[in-house]
């Protein structure tokens, strides 16, 4: 089997290596069908297991309550920026933004095409190195909804606990964390996310909504995007990405031979102390993008003394065997994506790494 790097790449990114190995060792035929799962029809008896025992098995990690609908969609997180207002945002109400980002932005500049927008908070004047605080929401308390990025996957932030908007429904895109940690869906309305980075391979949209946002859907929008449809079709309006669902499927069984949610976030979390540990113990050669009250168990953003370090410090990681290191053009620097089913040793390895090329360089 040819070998396999450390792969700290935002997205789409790593999958659980026994998830691979059971979907190659099942590829060319699923036990006892004779046929691959990218062959077969997504009306047969075998895919309706595969979908419906992968909603159980979201159901149970996450405690979804009987009074939420889980769908699977496509069309990415970035559909979800058009569809969350399409079909919860009535005529002449208006919604609550906080905008923690440049996916959070996305989703503003989406809503606001389709109907009024309120930034109930912004911390891009700090080049988003943080989430804010209670306090600082402008909240309406007569808003459709709250919307909020849970996982800042470009800067490397995470809200800690969710805001308190009280009776207003609260909206989550959290693409970049989901499952990540425990997860308490009561205090959501509507969470969506882009497979590609913690459940899935690009191609499947989880959401998961609560049945009294459906009757808000205007009569009127495109059968497609109406969440209606999915709901009462079971995601099986039309063809949905069967492949992607099925591994989804699988990662959901890792997830909880992982001990659940509570299981792989204390991992996550232990692996996310390794790097900031190491981060802040660098005398200041290593300088972390996300204030320490925001800071991301998925996405650890830091810089180094120079640009000209950061390209050296990325092509020898690479060298070495880790590779998608580079931050994003908006912060620079470094990103260490470290979603589920990265593994504690590469996060190991970078830290050696790290305080190598320190002693190196420093
Ligand atoms: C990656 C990402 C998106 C975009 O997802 P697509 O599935 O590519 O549309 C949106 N929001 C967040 C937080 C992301 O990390």
């Amino acid at each position: 089997m040819t070998e396999r790097i450390f792969n700290f790449a935002a997205g789409p990114a790593v999958l659980p290596e026994p998830v691979l190995g059971e979907a190659q060792r099942d590829l060319m035929a699923l036990p006892g069908i004779g046929m691959s799962v990218l062959e077969i029809s997504h009306r047969s008896k075998t895919f309706e297991a595969i979908i419906r025992g992968t909603e159980e098995d979201i159901r149970k990690l996450a405690r979804v309550p009987d009074n939420y609908q889980v769908l699977f969609l496509q069309g990415g997180a970035s559909l979800q920026f058009a569809m969350v207002p399409m079909n919860i945002l009535p005529a002449g109400s208006q919604a609550d933004y906080i905008v923690t980002g440049s996916w959070s932005k996305k989703a503003v500049k989406e809503a606001g095409k389709l109907g009024r927008v309120n930034i109930a908070a912004s911390t891009e004047s700090e080049n988003f190195c943080r989430v804010p605080q209670q306090p600082e929401l402008k909240l309406d308390p007569e808003a459709a909804y709250v919307h909020i990025t849970t996982n800042n996957t470009i800067f490397g932030t995470e809200w800690r606990r969710e805001p308190e908007v009280g009776r207003v429904p609260l909206v989550a895109d959290a693409s970049s964390d989901i499952f990540s940690r425990p997860l308490d869906v009561t205090r959501y309305a509507l969470i969506y996310a882009g497979a590609q980075k913690n459940l899935a391979p690009a191609g499947v949209t989880l959401v998961i909504i609560r049945d009294d946002l459906l009757s808000r859907s205007p009569k009127t929008l495109p059968t497609m995007l109406d969440y209606n449809t999915h709901a009462r079709e079971k995601s099986l309006y039309n063809t949905p990405p069967v492949f992607a669902i099925y591994v989804m499927g699988l990662v959901m069984k890792w997830l909880h031979g992982q001990g659940g949610l509570e299981g792989i976030g204390r991992k996550n979390a232990e692996k996310a102390k390794l790097l900031y540990d190491t981060l802040d113990s660098s005398g200041g050669f290593f300088r972390p993008h996300a204030r320490p009250d925001s800071r991301s168990n998925m996405n650890v953003t830091f810089r180094l003394p120079s640009e000209e370090l950061e390209k050296r410090f990325v092509a020898e990681a690479a060298k070495a065997g880790m590779d998608g290191l580079k931050g994003h053009r908006s912060v620079g620097g470094i990103r260490a994506s470290i979603y589920n089913a990265f593994p504690r040793a590469g996060v190991e390895a970078l830290v050696t790494f790290m305080k190598e090329f320190q002693r190196r360089n420093g």
